[in-house]
């Protein structure tokens, strides 16, 4: 009787209610421990990471916190609705960026990603507007050699135009399976549409919640 129901009941937009600023930390040991599941977001400067995540989380400038000067080479954490983390890790690739900045994004990034007892998944941005980059690669193949779970979101889906429609992902997917056997989850986000964000919030809520029977 009651799985004919749940049949009927449909499903519920996903919401999110509260989400509070925990803090800001320049590595993985400084990171309070906490018990919810962390689900980080990373990619090249300029990929519509903070949009993104304002899209997500329906707050208009949730992370303008983590671009405040300081704050943009740091772990920036948030608490969604007591129940997840948000981790807002700096993106890469800045064209000023100097040596010195690259190897201190690599070591606290990748320390974190190696480190953290709670990290679930990894959302990789990935720009679907532009071909995909070397470092954008050198980063998700690094992933792959580690083992650290991730899924790709394309982002900025709404700009591609409608003639490169059919060809721009499968471009993008074709220069990974180069180095891929079978591509992890794959997500087309917009912050302005807001395609992606039901996607996204009930994939994090399925992950957390099997997480938890576990
Ligand atoms: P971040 O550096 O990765 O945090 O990127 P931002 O979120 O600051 O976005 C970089 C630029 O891309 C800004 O000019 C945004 O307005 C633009 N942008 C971000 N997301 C989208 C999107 O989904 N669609 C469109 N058309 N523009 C976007």
């Amino acid at each position: 009787m009651h799985a004919k129901i749940a049949k009927n009941l449909g499903i519920f937009k996903p919401m999110i209610n509260d989400v509070a600023y925990i803090g800001s930390y320049p590595s993985v040991t400084k990171i309070p421990s906490n018990a919810m599941p962390q689900y980080a977001f990373v990619g090249r400067s300029n990929v519509g990471k903070s949009s993104l995540i304002n899209m997500l989380t329906d707050r208009k400038a949730l992370a303008r916190v983590s671009k405040q000067p300081g704050k943009t080479q740091m772990i920036n954490l948030f608490a969604v609705d007591n129940a997840w983390c948000l981790v807002d890790l700096p993106g890469y690739g800045y064209a000023k960026q100097s040596k010195k900045m690259r190897n201190s994004w690599n070591k606290m990034v990748r320390n974190y990603l190696l480190g953290s007892n709670q990290l679930q998944l990894v959302f990789c941005l990935i720009d679907s507007n532009i071909p995909l980059q070397t470092n954008d690669l050198e980063f998700i193949n690094w992933m792959g050699s580690n083992q650290v779970p991730f899924a790709i979101v394309y982002t900025k889906i709404d700009r591609v135009r409608k003639s490169k429609r059919p060809s721009q992902i499968p471009s993008i997917r074709r220069s990974l399976l180069e180095y891929w056997e079978k591509l992890p989850p794959e997500f087309q986000a917009s912050a302005i549409t807001k395609q992606g964000r039901d996607a996204i919030l009930n994939y994090i809520a399925d992950l957390s919640s099997a997480q938890m029977k576990k």
